[in-house]
């Protein structure tokens, strides 16, 4: 299907609010589909309902692709040689091309107010603006052309229709889903201008742009999916069905559970982002959390994100980007609703924490520890990363799972104290301290050695004494082995904490 034709995909996103997940994994669909065939991927933004216009929300999207790493060739903030690409900037050639469609009566002029299209409604049930009813209506199909002038030259606002010839299938060709065939009877004469703001609808906007920017393929949400057929009649009506792009109409995103669209209520629900960065609410102030925020990798994102809607026909889950560019396929995307499994994404920030370096890692976890007024060695970090990111899914939960080799535990864990600590505890604690300091060498093999002999030789059961142990030096019952604590400890450090808790659980 894919001609030799350079290339051009275009991400149009209207600036109405934050990016949602949705659109983000469209446009990575649309830059993968670009890289893969050495296109060029156009960065439009449609904001010609003013209506809808929210502040900040271009600088939103444009910060989350920098974020992401995806990156436009032509576009807002990029340039490129068909721009303008911000549609309220293209005022004069939309005008240009209504003008062109009412010159060839494949559009008109209509007057119809609010209150008179309202009463039409009332009048007739399931009203639809079309052919059969276009003749009841004050527009130029029913009015003089003196009378439409005058009207205009009153003052009075008008919108421009497009006439719709009823009675005939309209077939798109879609490179996921098919031919889909409508009867474009059921279709409504769609507005495409409106005189008040002297601005185009969404539509002819796209239409035009997608056929001036010379756009080959359209690869949209299947939201779109119900205006492809008006687009399709579209670019017949200027005459430019040799050059109309292929369509290809990305599956939903589902519910993680239950059915439906995935909506912003499930996140706040279930905890977890719909946006790629985090976003206040200039007029609420409301504050949504973002993927970048909850500290994801924007490449463990990326790879969540191609994989729903996507399959590659094998087993294969990781994917760096460039492998994402060289296995991606339009034909292997489903038709059907991908369900948004949220703890998939934690999976795969799982995976990307333990394909990272440590020195990486431990660098993302030093950041953090300078939060909490903790400078620690690269090296000892580096080491406490090694022995722990196999446990955890984000650089905060390290914290968690590693806090006692940076701070002495100031309190013991009244559960584990309960359970782990018995009456001869501090008996053989003791003795083990005594054990651990006439050590010179403290590398983990001999403590273990030594230790391990002294358990034997005194028949103490090893379990008891390595929870004991472990209550001294974490104050809980978490962390990796005991001589790794141990080891990164030092053993000063070991005897001040066994002594300390001694002295505490006497
Ligand atoms: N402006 C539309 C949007 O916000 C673009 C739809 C399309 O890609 O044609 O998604």
């Amino acid at each position: 299907m894919i001609s030799k034709q350079k290339v051009r995909v275009r991400f149009a996103p209207s600036p109405t609010g934050p990016l949602h997940i949705g659109g983000v994994r469209t446009a990575l669909y649309n830059y993968l589909f670009a890289r893969q065939h050495q296109g060029e991927l156009i960065f439009r933004i449609e904001d010609t309902d003013s209506n809808r216009f929210v502040e900040g929300a271009e600088e939103y999207i444009l910060e989350s692709f920098q974020w992401l790493g995806i990156d436009f060739d032509e576009g807002v903030s990029f340039g490129g040689d068909y721009g303008p690409y911000r549609q309220s900037e293209r005022k004069a050639i939309y005008k240009e091309y209504v003008q062109k469609l009412i010159d060839a009566g494949k559009a008109y002029i209509a007057f119809d107010t609010p209150e008179e299209l309202d009463a039409k409604r009332n009048e007739i049930q399931n009203f639809q603006y079309d052919a059969s009813t276009r003749t009841l209506m004050a527009n130029s199909l029913t009015l003089s052309k003196e009378s439409v002038e005058q009207r205009i030259a009153n003052g009075e606002q008008y919108v421009v229709r497009f006439k719709i010839e009823p009675n005939h299938d309209v077939i798109v060709q879609d490179l996921i889903r098919g031919e889909v065939k409508i009867n474009s009877s059921i279709l409504d004469d769609k507005v495409l201008y409106k005189s008040a703001d002297q601005l185009p609808t969404y539509h002819l906007a796209n239409i035009v742009d997608d056929h001036l920017m010379k756009i080959t393929h359209v690869i949209r949400g299947e939201e779109w999916l119900p205006s492809a057929p008006l687009h399709v009649l579209l670019y017949r009506a200027f005459g430019w069905e040799e050059t109309m792009p292929a369509f290809a109409h990305l599956p939903l995103l589902l519910k993680p559970e239950g059915s439906g669209k995935l909506s912003k209520r499930d996140g706040d629900r279930l905890g977890f982002p719909v946006f790629p960065l985090e976003w206040k609410d200039p007029e609420t102030g409301e504050v949504s959390s973002g993927y970048r925020e909850s500290e994801y990798f924007p490449e463990a994102l990326i790879n969540f994100l191609a994989l729903l809607g996507w399959n590659p026909g094998t087993e294969q889950e990781i994917f760096s980007l460039d492998e994402l560019i060289e296995a991606f396929d339009l034909d292997r995307c489903s038709k059907s609703g991908a369900k948004f499994d949220f703890q998939k994404g934690i999976w795969f920030n799982h995976q990307y924490i333990q394909l990272k370096s440590e020195e990486e890692i431990g660098k993302l976890f030093n950041d953090l520890l300078v939060e909490k007024g903790i400078t620690a060695p690269i090296e000892k970090t580096k080491t406490i990363v090694g022995l722990m990111k196999n446990r955890v899914s984000f650089v905060s939960e390290l914290w968690e799972q590693a806090d006692f080799f940076f701070i002495a535990p100031t309190h013991y864990d009244e559960k584990t104290v309960k359970k782990r600590w018995k009456e001869d505890s501090a008996k053989h604690m003791t003795e083990l301290m005594h054990l651990l300091e006439s050590l010179d060498d403290f590398s983990v093999e001999n403590q273990e050695s030594k230790v391990m002999q002294w358990i034997k030789d005194n028949g103490y059961h090893t379990g008891k004494i390595m929870n004991a142990f472990r209550l001294t030096l974490v104050g809980e019952g978490k962390g990796p082995q005991m001589f790794d604590i141990t080891s990164i400890l030092g053993k000063e450090e070991t005897l001040k904490r066994m002594q300390k808790a001694i002295d505490a659980l006497k």
